[in-house]
């Protein structure tokens, strides 16, 4: 098996690379000498490039996304694929690995109208684990008066079995959430400010300030238990009420849940409005204030730059991605807002970029199918749709 990728110029580590193709040979002794073949070797890896002069595709890349290439095209050839599903992809400074934290299960269906039996969630909740996905977002311990969907919290997290290496996060909006989380069982919080004062206002019934001093409670709580919190931005481009977002006031809204001690930032475009162009400027000023290790982006579809946007973050040095599973959600206080992201069609780009995720495609679509089956709706993930057709 061949790969295509064609690089010209200088390496990172400065080694002269000539036109040549990657080709599969991960580690393999044999090969270069004659025919303009090149060896180039790196720490823990090495492999064979060859020139192979009529299919040479001019363009440049790192050392690191040269090596990348080469260990997706190794995958993909122990996989039997065909080189064709990925192409091959010159984008440098991507991941090489990405951590999808799957959000369906609280996110997503905390916007359905009708009530979700147990049974259900626990079993999308399971699926969703078992399909590979390193964190699936269980419930919330709002109170079932602001949120019905989520009555059911306790029983949720006694009646999920628990695989190893997968957490399973709930949201806390105050101290009486932790602690009734706490109890029932959870390992892992979320809280959840936004960046518009108007939104603040309209979802969590308080100022942006207000809030923050209620989760401080929360994250001190948290720490005193050992336990990992994670933080929430919503609206970070746009707002249903006040339009545009000062990137400024989202760095600063991030900036303080990293002080209480959130381990990681969730950047949310709640209401979808988001382009690659405001992201960047967006993921800009927040990462001057928390390091882009810490910052994951949590991506709505509305106007159908979801995909686009999370390219763009990982091109910033993001790599965790907010997804939910059919895409399934919206936002009940943000008009027209449709559905987050769809874990399918984030983790089919993914693979497509030979960036690791550890999730199982085949078995997401099947927890997607599961889920959609129990709403009676389509889904919205655009790979579902594709592959139920054939
Ligand atoms: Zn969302």
């Amino acid at each position: 098996m061949r790969g295509i990728v064609a690089v010209k110029g200088r390496s990172c580590c400065g080694l002269s690379l000539r036109s040549m193709a990657v080709v599969v040979g991960l580690q393999s002794e044999g090969g270069g000498g004659g025919g303009g073949d090149m060896r180039h070797c790196c720490p823990g890896v090495s492999f064979v490039v060859e020139v192979e002069e009529e299919e040479v595709v001019e363009g440049t890349m790192a050392t690191s996304s040269l090596l990348r290439v080469a260990l997706c095209f190794s995958r993909l050839a122990g996989r039997g694929r065909s080189l064709s599903a990925t192409g091959a992809v010159a984008i440098s400074g991507l991941p090489n690995r990405v951590k999808i934290v799957e959000v369906g299960p609280r996110d997503g269906l905390q916007n359905e109208k009708t009530v979700v039996p147990t049974a259900v969630k626990i079993e999308l909740i399971e699926r969703l684990a078992e399909a590979g996905c390193p964190v699936v977002e269980a419930t919330s311990f709002v109170s079932p008066k602001w949120v019905p969907q989520m009555a059911d919290q306790v029983e949720v997290m006694a009646g999920i079995r628990k695989l190893p290496g997968v957490s399973y996060p709930v949201l806390t909006p105050n101290l009486k959430g932790f602690q009734a989380a706490v109890k029932a069982g959870a390992t892992e919080v979320a809280i959840f400010g936004a960046a518009s004062e108007s939104f603040s206002q309209k979802n969590i019934n308080c100022s942006i300030a207000e809030s923050l001093q209620r989760f401080e409670e929360v994250a001190r709580a948290a720490q005193d238990a050992n336990i990992p919190v994670r933080g929430y931005v919503s609206c970070v481009v746009g707002c249903p009420y006040e339009g545009k977002i000062n990137p400024a006031k989202v760095a600063e809204v991030a900036k303080c849940l990293y002080g209480m001690g959130c381990y990681e930032i969730s950047l949310g475009d709640t209401i979808g409005v988001g382009t690659p162009g405001n992201m960047r400027e967006m993921l800009r000023a927040v990462s001057h204030e928390v390091p882009i290790s810490a910052l994951a982006v949590h991506c709505h579809d509305t106007y159908g730059q979801a995909l686009a946007n999370i390219l763009t973050a990982l091109q910033m040095g993001v790599s965790v991605v907010d997804s939910s599973v059919a895409g399934l959600g919206g936002c009940p206080y943000a008009r027209g807002a449709s559905g987050n992201v769809a874990t399918e069609d984030v983790v089919y780009m993914l693979n497509g970029l030979g960036i690791q995720t550890g999730v199982d495609l085949q078995k997401l679509i099947e927890a997607g199918d599961f889920i959609c089956k129990a709403l009676n709706r389509r889904s919205g993930s655009k790979v579902s749709q594709a592959t139920s057709k054939l």
